[in-house]
């Protein structure tokens, strides 16, 4: 089961202490670098990004070929993934862990973008449309209804 109430809580913390939800400013209050890299880089394994915790500094890679609409979401994803899960690499989509890690770090993503969306808009499509429609995984699709 997931631990969705101590999640809101992590994430009520982390909005609190780095005073904005916005993605640049959370980065900062937990010293986490984000770097923009070719597709192409063997580092991201053809994923859209690549969080490395690092002795020196912790380091999200995001791929040059994430599209523009699925980028915070992504971001947010992969900050999920530094902050609630004891890693030392993953790759956006690529799952090592088990589901239950993706869908924290899923769920955490959408608390924190703390999504704003007319969400009528998107009542009866598929969840693989709604996904698409709102640059977000398809898994956390159930999250939005
Ligand atoms: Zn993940």
């Amino acid at each position: 089961m997931m631990r969705k109430e101590e999640i809101d809580n992590i994430v009520v913390g982390l909005v609190e202490s780095a005073s904005s939800r916005d993605l640049g400013d959370i980065l900062s209050e937990l010293n986490i670098a984000l770097y923009r890299i070719d597709g192409n880089r063997p580092l991201l394994r053809g994923s859209h990004a690549c969080y490395i915790e690092s002795p020196k500094r912790d380091t999200i890679y995001l791929s040059r070929d994430c599209p523009e609409e699925m980028r915070s979401f992504v971001i947010a994803h992969e900050i999920g993934h530094a902050v609630l899960h004891d890693i030392e690499i993953s790759h956006y989509g690529i799952s090592k862990f088990g589901d239950k890690e993706e869908e924290e770090a899923d769920y955490f993503a959408l608390r924190l973008l703390d999504p704003s969306w007319d969400l009528s808009e998107v009542e009866g499509y598929s969840s693989d449309q709604v996904a698409t429609m709102l640059g977000v995984s398809e898994r956390c699709t159930k999250y939005l209804v």
